[in-house]
């Protein structure tokens, strides 16, 4: 039977701004006017003629979208609930997986600030709590609009999930089209970045790891 979790159970899970490295943005509309500033004197010097209708507003709508791409910093509340469910312990306990997937992604690379997006796959093996299967998609989302790698997102949504749920195991898998390599110079390529992050029973178990794969339809 599914609970929601009281006050004291939720502190057992350790410190949500910890788990998900939270860090609250203040940013004055002050310097919300500079950076719209900075913006059009970068786009105009690089050719971009900011003076028809289409355009006008575009260092404005840049900054607020690069913005919003990033507001994974601030948290989401709605991560927070996790649901008690039983162990009964033997194979069900060790071997039964949850799997989401594909879950497309959007982040910043944070080398140049330019986007990588792709899907991620995560896969747990549930202990004595489980979390909403929408909540998969939102703890991705939440590392992902960042400036980051795409390994740090793997790594940070494979601890996130081990300190919520104390799992017997979290599997995360990403692919990704890095457009900082992609868009410039000589090495346009199509090519894909794939990470795998592994923890508990995973990391031990290779069939495990290929039911996981096969269950995402990667077919491993
Ligand atoms: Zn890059
Ligand atoms: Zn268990």
């Amino acid at each position: 039977m599914a609970a929601l979790m009281t006050l004291d159970e939720e502190r057992d899970q350790g410190d949500p701004v910890a788990i998900m490295d939270l860090h609250r943005r203040d940013v004055s509309p002050e310097q919300l006017r500079r950076f719209e500033e900075y913006a059009a004197e970068m786009f105009s010097a690089f050719g971009m003629d900011l003076d028809s209708t289409a355009t006008a507003d575009t260092p404005r709508r840049f900054v607020r979208a690069l913005f919003d791409a990033t507001e994974g910093y601030e948290g989401d509340p709605k991560l927070l609930t996790v649901f008690e469910t039983e162990c009964r312990g033997g194979p069900d306990c060790r071997l039964s997986q949850i799997i989401e997937g594909p879950i497309p992604f959007y982040a910043l690379c944070e080398h140049h600030a330019l986007p990588f997006h792709g899907q991620a796959y995560v896969g747990y093996i549930a202990h004595e709590r489980i979390i909403g299967i929408s909540k998969l998609t939102r703890l991705v989302r939440l590392f992902a609009r960042r400036f980051t790698v795409q390994e740090r997102v793997g790594q940070q949504i494979a601890d996130a999930l081990d300190k919520m749920l104390a799992p017997h195991g979290v599997a995360v898998y990403l692919e990704a089209h890095h457009l900082c390599t992609q868009m410039r110079g000589v090495h346009e390529t199509s090519s894909l970045t794939r990470t795998t992050f592994w923890r508990g029973e995973y990391d031990q178990n290779a069939a495990l790891r290929s039911e996981f794969f096969v269950a995402c339809g990667l077919h491993r």
